[in-house]
């Protein structure tokens, strides 16, 4: 072991920036004079770097690489900038890599359910041309019109269709990437089946920038949906959610959604959907669609379901969207983050949690929390067919530096119930303490090997994910 040649932490020299000029060419350079009339994103810090590159193909990414490696220049790479967990967030002395440019739709396979696309390309408008055939990347989150290919493979992004589909994990067929040192691995192949040995690349999926750079994506596709039909139930407690979500999960089922009253007040407050009013003065509840080979048929197997439903005492009221604006409406109260517009500077911890544990998990966490402090009131939204919540703590005043302090009330049990303190957005700087709490000794001993082994320089993303290493391996 000895001793790491220091990643820069000054801005680059005035030679540095003209060997990445050479490169790129200066009209896909941004300064931070450049940046500081551009929308950072989800993050004011995603812009805190020295300098932005934008290559244009990966061949320029793996050149940059090379370099950056050489001179052991940070690197952070950036898609959509909508991560939740600080991924993305640069400072001085690093390079933002913007893959924004790698944005093309290679292949569309309407036979083989797949699709090649650049790293850059956003989830939306790979949605849409795949609508075109009849295919959908089964993904879909609230920043579709942002979030890249890239970034939602490297945070192993979850979303609204994950309990049919899977994560980003089980929807990749194959990925081109560039490690630290400007080595491209491409493997792209359309196929489930693929056994070449170990699937080196594939530890790019939820790495958050660490390893390398993802420049391109093979993915399966999924028949896109019927006609669906939405319905918005309020219900008295997360038990009977429990077990209304049971009754619910057909093959019809497309979404099951929750929100705590509070979090569905506040939005309904906030956007003036007078009509849901009532509906989220209950306690919790829960938006749900079904598709079927028609309109009338997703709406008449969705009053079906309810009706059942109710006849079984699963839900207190329900409320079917009779058009595509009530629709819209119902996934605004789910999407729409007035509370954290009316008291900014709140808590947000992304968890999962086995159904059969959810109701008691919540009402502890709740009870902790309030614990603190009157002030402090936990809102609940989140992906309740798989477990996925997103619990946040806000106050009238911000608290965000609780973080630490509160992590422990909400994440700290989830391990023995079978659940994760992660669930969806990421490790990122933000969760970096409670994974270095929570995950075994031996794990983050073997992380810490493989990171080395793909960086050792520790030039990708430094900080995130793990701490930066003091020391490595020699370089040679
Ligand atoms: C309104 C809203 C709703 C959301 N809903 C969901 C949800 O339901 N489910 C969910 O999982 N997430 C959700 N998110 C979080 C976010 O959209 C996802 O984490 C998404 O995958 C980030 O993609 P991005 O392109 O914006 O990546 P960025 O934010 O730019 O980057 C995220 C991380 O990936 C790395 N990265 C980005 N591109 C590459 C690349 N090409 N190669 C290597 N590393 C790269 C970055 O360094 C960073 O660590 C939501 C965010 C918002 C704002």
């Amino acid at each position: 072991m000895r001793r790491m040649k220091p990643l820069a932490a000054h801005p680059l020299t005035a030679t540095q920036i003209a060997a990445i000029t050479a490169l790129l060419g200066s009209a896909h350079l941004r300064t931070p004079q450049d940046l500081a009339a551009l929308d950072p994103g989800i993050d004011p810090h995603n812009f805190g770097a020295c300098l932005l590159v934008r290559p244009g193909s990966t061949a320029e990414v793996a050149a940059i690489l090379a370099y950056c490696h050489a001179e052991r220049i940070a690197v952070v790479p950036q898609g959509g900038r909508t991560g939740l967990s600080g991924g993305a967030i640069t400072q001085r002395g690093q390079i933002a890599v913007s893959l924004e440019r790698l944005d093309r739709i290679e292949v569309l396979d309407a036979d083989q359910r797949s699709a090649v696309v650049g790293a850059g390309v956003k989830l939306g408008v790979l949605a849409a041309r795949a609508a075109t055939v009849g295919l959908s990347p089964g993904i879909d989150l609230g920043a579709r019109d942002s979030a890249t290919l890239g970034g939602l493979v490297s945070t192993n992004a979850g979303g609204n269709e994950a309990f049919r589909y899977g994560t980003m994990r089980e929807r990749v067929l194959g990925l081109e990437c560039v490690l630290a040192d400007g080595t491209v691995i491409t493997e792209l192949g359309q196929v489930r089946k693929r056994n070449e040995g170990l699937a080196v690349e594939r530890l790019l999926i939820g790495a958050e920038g660490t390893l390398g750079i993802v420049t391109r994506v093979a993915l399966e596709l999924v028949p896109a949906r019927s006609p669906v039909a939405t319905a918005m139930v309020a219900l008295t407690s997360l038990t009977q959610a429990v077990a209304l979500a049971r009754h619910l999960r057909t093959p019809a089922l497309v979404a099951l959604e929750i929100m705590s009253g509070n979090h569905a007040l506040a939005v309904v407050r906030s956007l003036g959907l007078i009509e849901l009013a009532p509906l989220a003065a209950h306690p919790w509840l829960v938006l749900v669609e079904v598709e079927a080979t028609s309109d009338e048929q997703a709406e008449s197997l969705l009053v079906d379901l309810l009706g059942s439903a109710s006849e079984q005492e699963l839900l207190t009221d329900a409320l079917l969207a009779q058009s595509e604006t009530q629709r819209h409406a119902m996934w605004r109260v789910r999407e729409d983050w007035a509370v954290d517009r009316e008291r900014p500077g709140g808590l947000w911890y992304d968890i999962s949690v086995p159904l059969s544990a959810m109701a008691d998990y919540v009402a502890r966490v709740i009870a902790r929390v309030e614990a603190l402090g009157a002030s402090l009131e936990v809102f609940v939204i989140g992906h309740l067919a798989d477990g996925n919540l997103h619990v946040t703590v806000n106050a009238p005043y911000p608290v965000s530096e609780r973080y630490e302090a509160i992590a422990p009330l909400v994440t700290d049990e989830l391990t023995a119930l079978g659940g994760s303190f992660s669930a969806e957005h990421g490790i990122g700087v933000e969760k970096q303490a409670t994974l270095l709490r929570l995950v075994s000794p031996a794990k983050l001993a073997l992380m810490r090997s493989v990171k080395r082994a793909y960086d050792p320089h520790g030039i990708m993303n430094p900080g995130k994910v793990l701490p930066t290493e003091s020391t490595a391996p020699s370089a040679g």
